[in-house]
């Protein structure tokens, strides 16, 4: 079995420190491995986000945070479940805007979430009454944790993936709760707005 990319490197790679032996290995792999490569886009746009932010203590704190992202399960301690909301951190500008073919254009929202120590990145893309909902939680111990989506009567659930990522689609428009559930631990997101 080949080894993928460790984050380490996939860091080293942004902060130019890789030898050349190191970036011919790595340029090769991220060619022939999908994995890697998203978990590359992941980390660079991470650590875009945080030089971009004058209020992090960058770099220190960003390359924990990409760190972070990639970090096995917590073990979770039974019995309790500690709840936390999660408060809007940062409205990111809307990204580059795409037209369909009927020429409107379509609406593409990234909003960041802070959570105790964990951040929820939220994309919301779409138009009219079907939007897609990207999520991404950044922290440890988030790999395989339910996600809940609710609005009046509908409930929506799905699993992160081993980046922590989720994905709903097919959503009208509306207010949401979002709910992460992982071990003892919950975080909540109160009216997520879908529009
Ligand atoms: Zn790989």
């Amino acid at each position: 079995m080949k080894k993928h990319i460790s984050k380490e490197t996939l860091i080293s790679r942004f902060e130019n420190k890789l030898s050349k032996n190191e970036k011919e290995w790595v340029s090769k792999h991220l060619k022939e491995c999908s994995k890697c490569a998203i978990a590359l886009k992941k980390v660079g746009s991470l650590i875009e986000l945080m030089r971009n932010d004058d209020s992090a203590d960058a770099p220190e704190n960003s390359i924990q945070l990409a760190k972070n992202i990639f970090e096995p399960n917590a073990d979770s301690k039974k019995g309790f479940v500690k709840r936390i909301l999660a408060t809007m951190q940062m409205h990111l500008s809307p990204l580059q805007p795409s037209f369909n073919e009927r020429g409107s254009k379509p609406s593409m929202r990234q909003t960041l979430y802070q959570a105790g120590e964990n951040s929820l990145d939220i994309r919301v893309s779409g138009e009219e009454d079907s939007y897609k909902l990207d999520g991404q939680i950044l922290g440890t111990g988030f790999v395989n944790a339910q996600i809940t989506l609710s609005r009046k009567e509908n409930e929506y659930v799905t699993t992160t993936n081993e980046l922590s990522e989720f994905v709903f689609n097919k959503l009208g428009p509306g207010n949401y709760d979002l709910k992460v559930t992982k071990g003892s631990l919950e975080i909540l997101l109160r009216n997520l707005e879908i529009e």
